[in-house]
């Protein structure tokens, strides 16, 4: 923790990290957000990004082969954007009336592990699984990588290990995917992991490895063994490029998508996307993607726990990845899995100090009443830190930031970025659900 004298002159050049601190919700906006051309240069692009999406093209044969469940969509995993009207309504009871249509990027369908992880976690795997195989010879780029599936292939991977830490999400695709193409696969958890989610990937060939008390301890021991084996890879949720490099492509999807409904996005039409940011990959990465297709036109917020604000704090004060929450003596709990992170990586603090437009906190419980909400007015059940960026639309109205833009909200489309939901079963579900009728009830 930051001394007292430390924190009063943050909070004299801050005040909003007063309210931080507090754990009030806060709606703040980027002051030092920059128009596209004047952001300074990353080592991404486009070209990197339709490079990363062509990845994704080789590969699809082999998921058509490796996982029945993407034939219908020829391997490509995809979710759907949908709008969703009557949440719309239901958000407008007793507030601010919504301007523009609001819609639901499904990503908690998305196939195999019904989470935005997989974008970056499936990616990072198939770029190193590639790698390995071309380096050996037994691969050529032009191949149909259904091959991949074959017993040559499997017994050639399984020499590789690799190894994550994650309780959550990310664990889950790095073991379903790795595991699929035959590593030998170990994920790191901490003992109080979910027991269906170690289930899952011990059924799915996993190891999984349990650790008591400070997980970042765990992570560090598990980071140690992998690094120093030669034949092995370990999953940095903290510093990849490849993780954020494979949720890019999920800005190239979804551009296909607003085309595909006739949804124009240009200087009248403002778009609004609202992601949940917990180590920044999937928020950041997406973020970035827009920017690059939509430059000035695409507006961009995250939404973070008030228990947990990590980037927002990094930037407001001007610390970055510098501080922590705990250095603001903030608990660094919530219930929403993924985004139970104090210090977010370097990397996506970097691009969010230029890129966003703005950072929203918001009280688990908040994120509870929203879940059921969804539930009961579109039938679509997230898990609760999914449910984030539905409080979006209406902070941006209330925040005056369309009055500064020039914006014409009338015709704006909002996106909010559902990140997962799909494997939670059925029992936790419920009672999820029940926490937020409570709230529902309350209100
Ligand atoms: C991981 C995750 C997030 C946050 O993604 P980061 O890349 O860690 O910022 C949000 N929602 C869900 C469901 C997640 O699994």
């Amino acid at each position: 923790m930051y001394s007292k004298t430390k924190i009063d002159s943050l909070v004299a050049e801050a005040p909003i990290l007063k309210d931080i601190i507090r754990t009030k919700p806060v709606a703040w906006l980027n002051p030092e957000a920059k128009s596209i051309e004047n952001v300074s240069e990353f080592s991404m692009h486009m070209e990197t990004m339709k490079e990363a999406e062509l990845l994704w093209k080789r590969f699809a044969p082999f998921f058509v082969k490796a996982f029945p469940e993407t034939k219908k969509s020829l391997g490509v995993l995809e979710s759907p954007l949908r709008e969703i009207p009557k949440m719309k309504s239901v958000l407008n009871r007793n507030n601010e009336e919504i301007e523009g249509n609001l819609f639901l990027k499904c990503d908690n369908k998305l196939p195999i592990s019904g989470s935005i992880k997989a974008r970056g976690g499936f990616f990072e795997i198939m770029k190193y699984a590639e790698k390995l195989a071309l380096k050996a010879g037994l691969l050529k780029k032009e191949d149909d990588y259904s091959i991949l599936t074959s017993a040559k292939f499997k017994e050639f991977f399984s020499r590789y290990k690799i190894g994550v830490g994650s309780t959550g999400n990310l664990g889950l695709s790095i073991g379903i995917i790795s595991a699929k193409l035959g590593f030998k696969v170990t994920v790191y958890v901490s003992s109080d992991a979910k027991k269906w989610k170690k289930d899952l990937l011990r059924e799915k060939g996993v190891s999984v490895v349990e650790f008591e008390g400070d997980f970042s301890k765990a992570i560090n021991a598990g980071r140690e063994a992998t690094k120093t084996d030669p034949n092995a890879y370990f999953v940095d949720d903290e510093d990849s490029q490849d993780l954020f490099l494979g949720y890019t492509v999920g800005a190239l999807r979804i551009a296909e998508q607003l085309k595909a409904q006739d949804i124009k996005v240009d200087a009248d039409h403002p778009l609004f996307v609202y992601s949940p940011f917990g180590v920044g990959g999937s928020p950041g990465g997406t973020a970035f993607g827009l920017k690059q297709i939509y430059g000035d036109h695409v507006h961009c917020f995250f939404v973070e726990p008030t228990h947990c604000p990590a980037v927002l704090t990094g930037l407001v004060t001007g610390e970055m990845s510098k501080i922590s929450v705990q250095d603001i003596g903030l608990d660094n709990k919530t219930e929403a899995d993924g985004l139970a992170v104090g210090r977010p990586s370097n990397f996506a603090t970097e691009i969010s100090k230029q890129l966003v437009s703005g950072i929203f906190t918001i009280e688990d419980e908040h994120l509870f009443k929203l879940l059921t909400q969804l539930k009961d007015s579109e039938g679509i059940f997230l898990e609760p830190s999914a449910t984030a960026g539905l409080i979006g639309p209406q902070l941006v109205q209330k925040s005056g930031y369309a009055k500064t833009h020039q914006l014409n909200m009338k015709n704006a489309t909002h996106v909010a970025w559902a990140t997962g939901g799909l494997l939670v079963p059925k029992y936790e579900r419920e009672l999820f659900y029940e926490r937020g009728c409570a709230q529902v009830a309350m209100s």
